[in-house]
Formats: C-alpha cells, sequence, structure tokens
C-alpha cells in the first residue's frame, strides 16, 4: 500500500518506472491509489492538451481477414459474419458525408484484407488526399511490408494504427494462430514510424491468459517505443471465436492503464476506444477522465456496422454514431470537455508537403 502510493508519485514525478515499480502499482491499485492516479493524469493532459478532445470519422471499409486471431469476431475463421467490402467510391462518400458534419481526421479501418494490395491502397489514400486536402488521414489494415506502407505515406496517409496487442511473445502466442509473430508485429511498427507515419500502438485489457506481468511489460514497451498514440481497451468475448467463453476485461483496469499511459508518455494521443464505451455507459467519459483525448465515433455505412463485429454488442448507435455527434457533444461538453473537429495532431507533428 504504501509502496504503492510511493511508486505512484514517482510516476507523477518522472514519468518513468521500470518494470518492478510498474508491476507494483498495478497488482497495488485500490481506490484510492486509483483516484489519485485518474486525477494526475487526467491533469497531465490537461496540462498537455487542455479539455480538448479530438474527434475522429471511423469508416470500417472491409471485414474480410486473412488472419484467425482468436479473440476477434471477423477472424477468417468466423463463416458465420456476413462479409463487406465498401468501394473506393464509397469510402470518399462517407468521408464526404463525414466533412460536411465537420469531421477533419478519417481513420480508415478493415481486417486483413488481401483484395486491397498497395496499388488499390495507394489509390485510395490519394484519392481522399486530394478531395480533403485539410483533413488527417490514419489508416489500420493490419500487417504489411514496408514497400507497401511506404506506398500509403506517399500517397498522402499521415497516421497508421497497428496495436501490438500483447508485449509478451509467449502471451502473443496465446491468442494468435502460429505463423502470427509478436516480432513482425514490431517489424512493422518501426517500418511505420521510420517512413515518418505518426503511429499508434495499443493492447487489450483482460485478454485471455494475462497477467499483471504482461501489462507490467505492456507499458514498458510503449515507454520505449514511444508512439504518438496508443489504444487500450477491454477484452470483449465474440461468440463465434475460440474465446466465446472467456470473461471480458473491466471498465476500472482499463482506464486504469489509460491513467498510466498517460503519465509515461505525457504528450500521447490516446482515444476512449469504442470497446470502453461498449462495455459500460460511462466507459468513454471514465477514459477521459484518466487522461484520454481522442473520440472517433462511427461513420461506416449504416448497413456494415453490425458486420463489423470484433467483438458481441459493439456499439455503433446512439452517442458512437456519428450521425448523433450532437449528442455526444453535449455529454462531452457536460462533464467539462470541448470536442474539437480538427486534424488532431501529436505536439510533435510537423506539417508535412504533400508530394502529389
Ligand atoms: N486488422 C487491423 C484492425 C484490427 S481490429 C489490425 O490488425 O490492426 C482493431 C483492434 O480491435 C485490434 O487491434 C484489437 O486490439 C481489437 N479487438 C479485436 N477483437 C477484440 C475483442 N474481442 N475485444 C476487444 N478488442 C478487440
Amino acid at each position: 500500500m504504501e509502496e504503492t502510493r510511493a511508486v505512484l508519485e514517482k510516476l507523477i514525478k518522472e514519468n518513468s518506472l521500470d518494470f518492478e515499480e510498474l508491476l507494483t502499482l498495478i497488482t497495488g491499485l485500490d481506490d484510492g491509489v486509483r483516484f489519485r492516479l485518474r486525477a494526475a493524469a487526467g491533469g497531465l493532459r490537461d496540462k498537455i492538451y487542455g479539455r480538448r478532445v479530438f474527434m475522429r470519422g471511423l469508416i470500417e471499409f472491409s471485414n474480410y481477414c486473412r488472419n484467425d486471431c482468436f479473440y476477434c469476431g471477423i477472424r477468417r475463421g468466423n463463416d458465420v459474419v456476413r462479409r463487406y467490402r465498401m468501394t473506393s467510391r464509397e469510402i470518399l462518400e462517407r468521408c464526404g458525408t463525414g466533412y460536411e458534419m465537420g469531421f477533419r481526421s478519417f481513420v480508415l479501418q478493415s481486417g486483413e484484407d488481401l483484395w486491397w494490395n498497395e496499388e488499390r491502397a495507394a489509390a485510395l489514400v490519394r484519392a481522399v488526399r486530394v478531395r480533403f486536402p485539410d483533413c488527417a488521414i490514419t489508416l489500420s489494415m493490419g500487417e504489411k511490408s514496408r514497400a507497401y506502407y511506404q506506398k500509403l505515406y506517399d500517397a498522402g496517409a499521415d497516421r497508421y494504427l497497428l496495436r501490438h496487442e500483447t508485449a509478451d511473445p509467449r502471451h502473443y502466442g496465446m491468442l494468435h494462430p502460429e505463423g502470427m509473430t509478436l516480432e513482425n508485429r514490431v517489424r512493422c511498427l518501426m517500418d511505420l514510424r521510420d517512413i515518418g507515419f505518426q503511429v499508434g500502438a495499443g493492447f487489450m485489457v483482460g485478454s485471455p491468459f494475462q497477467t499483471a506481468e504482461n501489462l507490467a511489460r505492456d507499458l514498458m514497451f510503449l515507454k520505449n517505443l514511444r508512439p504518438h498514440m496508443v489504444g487500450i481497451g477491454p477484452f470483449i468475448p465474440h461468440s463465434r471465436t475460440p474465446f466465446g467463453k472467456m470473461s471480458a476485461g473491466s471498465l476500472e483496469k482499463s482506464a486504469d492503464m489509460v491513467a498510466i499511459t498517460r503519465l509515461l508518455l505525457p504528450e500521447a494521443l490516446l482515444p476512449a476506444t469504442t470497446a470502453l464505451g461498449t462495455l459500460e455507459a460511462r466507459g468513454r467519459e471514465a477514459a477521459l477522465d484518466a487522461g484520454a483525448n481522442v473520440v472517433m465515433p462511427n461513420l461506416s455505412p449504416q448497413e456494415n456496422r453490425k458486420d463489423y463485429s470484433l467483438y458481441d454488442n459493439k456499439i455503433s448507435t446512439g452517442e458512437e454514431a456519428a450521425e448523433s455527434r450532437e449528442r455526444l457533444e453535449k455529454r462531452l461538453k457536460a462533464i467539462g470537455y470541448q470536442p474539437e473537429y480538427v486534424r488532431g495532431d501529436h505536439v510533435s507533428y510537423k506539417q508535412r508537403a504533400y508530394s502529389i
């Protein structure tokens, strides 16, 4: 208890802890320590980004996937899910709708869909870049070759999200089938960063077999990698996966991880994730109060939303939907945040010239 408080104070002061200290903090959290942790993380976010919350329109443009991750509802082995793939034209249309709503930051996410080869994906990015020159383009399409990532960057993409999922290779092996490795995931993150992307890593909280040591290792990994963005959300089971009967991660622990991440990486862009909002109505607010500063309302076409089913009961309506952004805005303002429809770059970002 005393020890936990001491390491927390050290984290707040130095924005750094070693593995053992992180472990002490994670395993020793009680309500009192938690309150101090979240308040310090929220305060640090306020100091760096203010009470602004960056809004991003999320377009889930294909649920085809060549991978078979044990936790994910759109894994290849799920033959019940209806597969869809939006056309470039449909994707541009959704960006157009988002632009009219005010969004200046789009996140294009998909399964690892091989139809989207580098030529097609680069052409899509170029089209979005030309039509929306004042918007940030974030991609999240999984593991690709360095050459593929380079093409996407050259076409005008700014950011790339690729959660590392777990920084322990053994745990990674328990969540993924043979052939998928943490090593390649990290290779991708390094390539993305070298190329010049603002890079997002991240992990699930409460994923099957996860230990406190795993979480401490995830946090050490983030501290060393220093990504621009970190996506953290609870694991939620999907009935049509091998983990369908496992229990979900907790909101409290997820928000704690967001808070520790804010303290380790003061300048990071941290989303209040959809998974948190799915778990509990107040999940998003809890993440913001723990130091998050990004919200990504769903801008996918209505008819596809239920099919981008990463986990059971994934929310895509109500305040999660871009169409109801006014309701979401009200809720954010009610707890003292200012929703902002801007590119929302990392503070270190320097405007680049797009060579298109
Ligand atoms: N194919 C892309 C996008 C994957 S889906 C990629 O590989 O990056 C985006 C994220 O959803 C994943 O990185 C994973 O962390 C999360 N996710 C998948 N299944 C989940 C589940 N059952 N519960 C919670 N989060 C899940």
